[in-house]
């Protein structure tokens, strides 16, 4: 988790933005730039990634940083103060990418599987 903190770091320098520039922010943090044990991936440029990953990451996203805005919006005295990471804000990104990370391995494996049930579907077919 920790690692992945750095990515956004723009959405939480972003206070005095809109919420469209944040919202544009967040996904682009949460999709171009993903940690695994492979090294840093753009999830975007993933065959494995689909339309529908997007979609629910998009939603999920735009959702969160409604919350965040309001939140600021609301008068926190740790936003408005400049504190780097605000516990409020933390935990919203933090729920992104406890969403996000499994959802990268789940994706990447039922593709991978899916890969592999063709090709063994295929070496059967040649051995007839
Ligand atoms: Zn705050």
């Amino acid at each position: 988790m920790r690692k992945s903190r750095h990515s956004f770091n723009a959405v939480e320098r972003r206070r005095e933005s809109s919420r469209d520039a944040l919202r544009e922010d967040f996904v682009q943090a949460v999709q171009a730039k993903t940690h695994t044990k492979g090294g840093m991936i753009d999830l975007r440029q993933q065959p494995w990634w689909t339309p529908a990953d997007r979609a629910e990451l998009d939603a999920f996203a735009y959702e969160l940083v409604d919350a965040v805005h309001t939140h600021r919006d609301s008068g926190c005295e740790l936003c408005a103060a400049g504190y780097p990471s605000c516990p409020v804000v933390r935990a919203a990104i933090t729920r992104v990418v406890e969403w996000r990370d499994p959802r990268v391995l789940l994706s990447r494996a039922a593709w991978l599987r899916a890969r592999q049930d063709r090709l063994d579907e295929a070496v059967s077919e040649a051995r007839r």
